[in-house]
């Protein structure tokens, strides 16, 4: 890692404090990241607590004021921001990846700044009157994952501040300099104890879930890391917002022009190397234009260069970490166990340097074959025939996971149709898992609960307080 960052010298330790952290695309050591305990959550809530009450009182102006002054901040460090990024998480700084992930940051918090929350009124007649206004909720947690590690840090803290209430972020522990290095940017600009950061592994994430400080933890995780934070948060009844796992269905309808979706569908299923919640993971597609629709999305994979993500060019990087490639590796390895046919891929060279799985497309595979039923967050996509459209609504819903879905169709009308009839948090109309700070977002089912973004987002991080007469 280039000494001449300043940001990434401001975040290393002594090697005798941390942890040493390994670039995945190429085992490289790039730095030291601190290794914070529960004794450093405790001084976090505390500092954190006594700075709210100055926070909340400088009003909803100045601290969208903060918060534009925050993306300010990282469009000045975007650069080094996407370098640390890409060399700790391992996508590549082109595409939808480093870069994209960093400029996502700025523009998030500058909708969080700018989305108004007046007071609603309920009720105004002879009968009575009854109002709503939001305030702030105190003292927010922040425990994440390391898949987007700063944006989804971002989502969570954004609405939060905006709100007036302080926060405690606990990073994934494959993520801790991304993470620090992105709070250091933005703690240039906010008041001091407002945004904090606790470098913690697991421990540190469970002692959050049961910390009496907290008014609410923000969850972006796996399901079962979810369902453990909700027993034992039960002591202390913080709010709970929950992102979790996802295994989105994408059902294409008979009336597509295969080469012109193909892309969509491509990066639908691939972004981020496959690594991410809303992603498309698993495709249903009608027999009588199945050939053409893998031909095509074939033809689109092979052209995506994978490989070390500070090299310029690259689109598609390594797993970020050994667990999730041995999961990627194993459920492919069951496809092909149960007479599914691999398109491309599947074939990872084990001797090479880094967690590099290829491009992985999986035909002709059965709908209950663990690559489709298990969420395999990597690049291996299995494509599933279906005969008749009500067969792959049930085949889409079947699950118990309900994050992102998407329909694709020349017909906009016949894909509402099929969207209304699935069961998910969000559907997309020809295109997958785009997200947008103006649009909510979030999960149904074993994905979680609770909206993050617009509005929705910041009633979610505040208490609501209804004045009646
Ligand atoms: P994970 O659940 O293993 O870890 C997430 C965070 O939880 C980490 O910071 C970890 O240290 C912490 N943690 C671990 N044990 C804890 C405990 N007992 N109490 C509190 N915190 C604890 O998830 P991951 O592997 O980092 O992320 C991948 C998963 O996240 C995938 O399932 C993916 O679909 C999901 N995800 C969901 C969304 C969404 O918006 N719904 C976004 C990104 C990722």
């Amino acid at each position: 890692m280039s000494s001449t960052f300043d940001v990434f010298r401001s975040i290393q330790v002594d090697p005798a404090n941390g942890v040493q952290v390994e670039d995945p695309a190429t085992g490289e050591v790039i730095g030291v990241a601190p290794v914070d305990g529960v004794d450093d959550l405790n001084r976090a809530v505390e500092a954190a607590r006594a700075a709210q009450p100055a926070f909340e009182a400088l009003g909803h102006a100045e601290r969208s004021k903060l918060l534009h002054a925050a993306a300010d901040a990282i469009e000045a460090n975007a650069e080094e921001l996407a370098y640390i990024l890409s060399r700790e998480q391992g996508k590549p700084l082109d595409g939808p990846n480093a870069r994209f992930e960093v400029g996502a940051c700025g523009a998030w918090l500058r909708a969080a700044a700018d989305t108004p929350l007046e007071p609603e009124t309920i009720l105004d007649d002879e009968t009575g009157r009854a109002t709503i206004t939001y305030r702030a909720l105190g003292v927010v947690g922040a425990i994440g994952p390391w898949n987007w590690p700063m944006m989804i840090t971002v989502w969570q803290i954004a609405g939060s501040l905006r709100m007036g209430n302080t926060v405690v972020v606990k990073p994934s522990e494959y993520t801790r300099l991304s993470v620090l290095a992105l709070i250091a940017v933005i703690n240039t600009v906010l008041p001091k104890d407002v945004l904090n950061v606790v470098s913690g592994g697991r421990d540190v994430g469970a002692a959050m879930s049961s910390h009496p400080g907290f008014d609410k933890i923000m969850f972006t995780g796996s399901t079962a890391t979810g369902k453990k934070i909700v027993e034992s948060s039960a002591g202390n009844l913080p709010r709970l917002t929950m992102e979790l796992g996802g295994n989105d269905p994408g059902i294409v309808l008979d009336d597509v022009d295969p080469k012109a979706i193909a892309e969509g569908l491509f990066w639908g299923a691939f972004i981020n190397t496959g690594q991410t919640c809303a992603a498309m993971k698993r495709l249903y597609v009608p027999d009588s234009i199945y050939d053409e629709v893998v031909d095509a999305l074939v033809e689109v994979a092979k052209a995506m260069p994978m490989g070390v993500g500070i090299e310029e060019g690259n689109v598609l990087g390594p797993l970020q970490n050994k667990a999730q490639f041995d999961i990627v590796d194993g459920l492919v390895k069951e496809a092909v166990k149960g007479g599914a046919r691999v398109v491309l891929g599947g074939d990872p060279d084990y001797d090479a340097p880094g967690y590099f799985y290829p491009t992985t497309i999986v035909a002709d595979i059965d709908p209950d074959n663990p690559l489709v039923v298990q969420e395999q967050f990597g690049p291996a996509l299995p494509v599933i025939r279906y005969t008749d459209i009500d067969e792959a609504i049930a085949e889409a819903n079947k699950l118990d996971f309900g994050l992102g879905s998407s329909v694709w169709s020349s017909d906009r009308d016949r894909a509402l149709e099929v969207a209304a009839r699935i069961v998910a948090g969000t559907t997309w109309i020809n295109s997958h898992g785009g997200v947008d700070p103006r649009v909510p977002f979030g999960g149904v089912k074993s994905s979680g609960y609770g909206l993050e973004f617009g509005v929705e987002g910041l009633k979610a991080v505040a208490r609501p307080h209804v004045i009646n007469g």
